[in-house]
């Protein structure tokens, strides 16, 4: 493995480590994630990045969510983005209301969506109201994507969605990837047909039992996609973890979890946390108890001192004040100790 980064990564990571600590300080948001539904048109197994499907609730209406947002002082609006998620947010026919709405407080905004119920009317209703980023997953050619959606027709409806935002050049769109063993081997091809879409930024995510084979093998073809500056200039590994010698190849950052510092999210039941992928045991208050805005000021310690990160595997760790842990969605609690370790899976792939 060849383990040395990119010289401008060094030069990046003194100047992020050295600001670090007053980032955190001031922690001002630029993120929102709103989990505005628990209900999907697909049936995936399991809850994936920036999607989380539960057992049928009510969705949150609409004017609570906005009550929530604007607890969020009016001087950080204009470097907010709003992202909706779900669930499928196109099966709430209050989309567009709820654009405008955010779109009037002057907030940018944006939404991950299957695209199945996307459509060129649907694009024009959003569009006109501010829809300014799309997040689409296609994860492997069609037959993969849509297996590991049990078999539902998606893959198409998803293409078309991505071809139509693209099209409108109005609308930034970022397809996600999840990366398991059974797409590894797709990367390539999904390369190619990704870039005779026009796609132009693409996040890769992967499965939590990767093996260290397969995600060396991946890292690598993110790095050489990098390097060569090709049809996808925005290709980059997610921020899900730390990757030691891979850290300034694969993405332009280096790597921090923004949970809870400049990430916030609203679950569907008003849980207010710091990222949708969090677990749902770091809960830090509830929209229908308290500001939204009271909460991330006061509360959100457990995302802002990460010492508590420093149990087990990471207490010895060398990296540990670059990787502080890793992802905090990694944590199922603050006794746990983390999940995965992108680092040991590399390094153990190596034996
Ligand atoms: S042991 Fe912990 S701190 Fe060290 S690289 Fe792994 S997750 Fe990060
Ligand atoms: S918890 Fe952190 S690392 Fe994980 S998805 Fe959210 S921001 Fe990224």
């Amino acid at each position: 493995m060849n383990r040395s980064p990119a010289p401008l990564y060094f030069f990046r990571r003194f100047l992020f480590l050295a600001s670090k600590n007053r980032i955190v300080k001031r922690h001002r948001i630029r993120y929102l994630l709103w989990e505005c539904t628990n209900r999907c048109n697909l049936d995936c197994p399991g809850n994936t990045v920036y999607c989380r499907k539960e057992k049928h609730r009510l969705d949150m209406p609409a004017a609570h969510f906005l009550e929530a947002l604007d607890t969020i002082p009016k001087r950080y609006r204009r470097r907010l983005r709003v992202i909706i998620a779900g669930g499928e947010p196109l099966l709430r026919t209050d989309l567009p209301e709820i654009g405008s709405e955010i779109s009037k407080r002057g907030i940018s905004w944006g939404m991950v969506t299957n695209g199945t119920l996307y459509s060129q009317i649907i694009q024009d209703k959003l569009s006109a109201v501010g829809l300014g980023y799309l997040y689409v997953r296609i994860d492997g050619m069609e037959a993969t994507h849509d297996r590991a959606r049990n078999n539902i027709p998606n893959f198409r409806y998803a293409s078309q969605c991505i071809s139509l935002a693209l099209a409108g050049d109005r609308i930034s769109v970022t397809v996600l990837t999840l990366v398991t063993g059974l797409n590894i081997h797709q990367m390539e091809p999904l390369y190619r047909w990704l870039s005779d879409l026009g796609v132009k930024s693409w996040r890769i995510f992967t499965a939590d039992n990767l093996d260290g084979l397969s995600f060396r093998k991946l890292l690598d073809f993110i790095a050489s996609k990098r390097r060569t500056a090709g049809k996808i200039p925005d290709i980059q590994f997610g921020c899900e973890g730390y990757l030691g010698p891979y850290e300034g190849k694969v993405r332009k950052a280096p790597f921090f979890c923004w949970s809870g510092v400049n990430i916030g999210a609203i679950y569907n039941d008003g849980g207010i946390t710091g990222c949708l992928n969090m677990d749902k045991r770091t809960v830090q208050g509830n929209i229908y108890e308290s500001g939204f805005y009271e909460v991330w000021q006061n509360k959100f310690i457990l995302f802002r001192n990460r010492d508590w990160l420093k149990v087990s595997r990471c207490q010895n760790c060398e990296d540990f004040r670059y990787c502080l842990g890793n992802g905090l969605h990694y944590r199922r609690d603050t006794r746990t100790e983390v999940k995965v370790c992108h680092l040991s899976r590399l390094l153990e792939s190596e034996k």
